[in-house]
């Protein structure tokens, strides 16, 4: 934990806080995608061949090209969870991380920290998950 200023507060990250996170993201990223290609290697060498190789080079993956085998659904989460990384990275560099989805206000960077994929501040992700919404 990095301890943001002001964490419990709802304003907008400041542009360090953002790249502190944006950081942290790309490591959990690459931290995925080794541990993906070792699944592979371990549990399906020969048929991902070619897949663990365009991890390795590549650093990237589609998730798409785990999704339809269910003996890797580890490597299946894990590539879940890059989607939701791509996504966060992309949401910061439009400007729109750290705003709730629901109501448009600032999700608190206390939050973030611990659920750096959170799309709704804390009251209405309580709120959706009542209405059955997530
Ligand atoms: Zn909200």
């Amino acid at each position: 934990m990095s301890g943001f200023e002001n964490a419990f507060e709802k304003r907008p990250l400041t542009k360090e806080e953002l790249e502190q996170i944006k950081k942290r993201l790309l490591e959990r990223k690459k931290e995925l995608l080794n541990e993906i290609a070792d699944i592979l290697e371990k549990e399906a060498k020969e048929e991902y061949q070619e897949l663990i190789e365009a991890i390795r080079e590549e650093g990237d993956i589609a998730s798409a090209e785990l999704q339809e085998s269910t003996i890797l659904a580890l490597a299946e989460m894990r590539a879940k969870e890059i989607e939701q990384i791509d996504a966060a990275i992309e949401r910061i560099e439009k400007g729109e991380y750290g705003i709730c989805i629901d109501c448009g206000d600032w999700i608190t960077p206390a939050r973030l920290e611990v659920l750096p994929y959170a799309l709704r501040c804390k009251e209405c992700q309580e709120r959706a998950e009542k209405l059955g919404e997530v």
